[in-house]
């Protein structure tokens, strides 16, 4: 029986993890929960039904209204220290970290230090500090198995296999609900029209990311730490079916993918189970059903972003923190009326622009960066923003 925690139980990746959970008894017990700030109800009902003893939500006043929702012997603890205690309860061997965003940079890498294994599905933790997560879990030989659909593809193809036999990685991107549309008719877009994605259903943030394609410029980084492979080999082609998750071309010139249906799910329960594959019977693809897959470049001027992430890897150091904190204050002010669709890719580059990328030395430097670039976008949102509709 393996003893998981879960950080950000209440979202769509953290309710798919319980639902995993669920599915097969005997196999999970769930110490710890954290989450954010909205469906605190939910998250007492879930500290309820899978009897975690330590919980961590974002604030003082959270803290005492789910105490007064759940069993006096459960431990509530908040901010930064709280998810710190629920990534290392102890008894706990793997942590599912699915927090959004920069948040769950600490917490990770505070498991990660610990010995502890992570299933990881927050990408912004490698982006922001990919060398520095990845030098944890070789020292304490921590498990890192990844959780986002391309890169869970990525590790089940390159199991097994060495470094020097790989070419290249191609991650498949859906494209998002404006595949196929120029940047001129990009200008109008609304963050309702954003949040349509075609094939998957996820949470606020990465959903916007999708449809910029910063989402798949963020894997992209991921891949990069997770794997160890340079950026000039990762390329990315859009596909969007969604049925092929991602391929690895060999020096051999085979090509290797993982197919499966969008259902997060299935990454999720290989990354629990593993080493092992488990029965999943709702998850079969049905090959006779697809009407053709099909696969194209990704439009560099109507997605800006995928440039920038692959620019801030190339300026390394602290540069892709900067891109990924521009980017979250960039989505939130676009999701509040203050951003134009087009002005997120613009924000970001102006925050790379301003920046002097220095070395990755600590997590904190990492943070610094992280918060730096908040802060810029903040000041650039007042300046060049429609005013607060939020
Ligand atoms: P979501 O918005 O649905 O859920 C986010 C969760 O994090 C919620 O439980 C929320 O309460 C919690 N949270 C937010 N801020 C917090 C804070 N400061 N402290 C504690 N908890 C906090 O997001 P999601 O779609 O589940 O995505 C989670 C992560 O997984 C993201 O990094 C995303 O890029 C990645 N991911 C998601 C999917 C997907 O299908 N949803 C796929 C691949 C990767
Ligand atoms: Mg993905």
């Amino acid at each position: 029986m393996k003893t998981l925690s879960v950080l950000g139980s209440t979202g769509s990746i953290g309710e798919s993890t319980l639902d995993v959970v669920t599915r097969f008894p005997g196999r999970f017990r769930v110490a710890g929960l954290a989450a954010g700030r909205r469906r605190l109800d939910r998250l007492a009902e879930q500290v309820r039904a899978t009897g975690a003893r330590v919980v961590a939500v974002t604030g003082e006043g959270e803290a005492e209204r789910l105490r007064a929702q759940v069993d006096p012997g459960v431990e509530v603890g908040w901010g930064t220290e709280g998810l710190v205690r629920v990534a290392t309860a102890a008894g706990v061997d793997l942590v599912v970290s699915a927090i959004v965003g920069a948040a769950g940079l600490v917490p990770t890498y505070a498991a990660l230090l610990e010995g502890r294994d992570v299933a990881v599905a927050n990408k912004e933790t490698l982006v922001v500090a990919g060398p520095l997560v990845m030098e944890a879990a070789r020292r304490s030989g921590a498990r890192l198995l990844p959780v986002d659909s391309e890169h869970s593809a990525l590790f089940q193809v390159l199991e097994g296999r060495r470094p020097e036999e790989v070419r290249r990685l191609i991650l498949t991107a859906s494209g998002g609900p404006f595949r196929g549309k120029g940047r001129t008719s990009l200008g109008s877009v609304t963050a309702e029209e954003a949040l349509a994605h075609p094939n998957w259903s996820m949470g606020p943030k990465i959903t916007v990311d999708s449809a910029t394609l910063m989402n798949k410029g963020l894997e992209v980084i991921e891949a990069h730490w997770l794997f160890g492979v340079e950026p000039k080999a990762i390329e990315v082609t859009v596909h969007p079916q969604s049925v092929v998750h991602s391929l690895v071309e060999f020096v051999d010139g085979s090509m290797l993918a993982q197919l499966g249906v969008a259902d997060m799910r299935g990454p999720i329960a290989y990354a629990l189970n593993y080493p092992e594959r488990v029965p999943f019977e709702e998850l079969r693809l049905d090959l006779w059903a697809q009407k053709g897959l099909t696969f194209e470049p990704p439009d560099a001027e109507a997605f800006p972003c995928l440039g920038l992430a692959y620019r801030s890897l190339e300026e390394a150091g602290t540069a892709p923190a900067v891109l990924s904190g521009a980017n979250e204050i960039a989505v939130e002010s676009f999701l509040g009326g203050r951003l134009t669709f087009l002005q997120i890719a613009q924000v970001v580059e102006a925050a790379l622009d301003a920046h002097r990328a220095v070395p990755l030395e600590s997590i904190q430097v990492a943070l610094q960066a992280d918060v730096w670039a908040r802060d810029f976008v903040r000041a650039w949102v007042a300046e060049h923003g429609r005013e607060d509709r939020s």
